[in-house]
């Protein structure tokens, strides 16, 4: 299991501010069960900013969808037709979670609110056969870091379609 942390308010707002329309996606594996990024947490998270922006008279819509396993695309096929009405989606997956779906979704910026645990591996693998194929994945470097200059890369492309 991975073991994730919700990065701070101001982090994921900051990370927002550049959008309208965004699905906040929670996974309903790790990061639910160690109370980051569940259904729950996609909740509260919301509320949190729309309240922030609208005290800020700014416009911003978000709304939760969340998952069975982000690192899973029999979970998907709903998803992918729901993201398309949206202009970014902010994951509350693992790291890993996060990159499935970039490439899942590939004309949708993905952002990370997650601090995840991807050296964090608190169980064995032979749990279950997910948690087998993932580990394989984890214990390669992330290739996708959603770092604020990548961040900024992102944003100029998809601006610039
Ligand atoms: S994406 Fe997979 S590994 Fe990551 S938190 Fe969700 S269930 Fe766990």
């Amino acid at each position: 299991m991975i073991v994730g942390e919700r990065k701070p308010f101001d982090e994921i707002k900051e990370m927002m501010k550049s959008f309208k329309k965004v699905l906040n996606v929670g996974c309903g594996g790790c990061t639910s069960i160690c109370m980051a990024g569940g259904q729950r947490e996609v909740g509260l998270l919301n509320e949190e900013l729309q309240n922030a922006f609208k005290q800020e008279g700014v416009p911003f819509q978000i709304d939760g969808f969340t998952i069975e396993r982000q690192c899973n695309a029999d979970f998907f096929p709903d998803l992918d037709e729901i993201a398309r009405t949206y202009e970014a989606i902010l994951s509350m997956a693992c790291g890993a979670g996060v990159q499935f779906l970039a490439d899942r979704i590939p004309f949708s910026l993905a952002w990370t609110g997650i601090s995840d645990g991807l050296r964090k591996i608190v169980a064995p693998a032979e749990s279950a056969s997910w948690e087998r194929q993932l580990e394989s994945v984890l214990l390669q470097d992330v290739p996708k870091a959603f770092s604020m200059d990548l961040a900024g890369e992102l944003l100029e492309k998809a601006n610039a379609k």
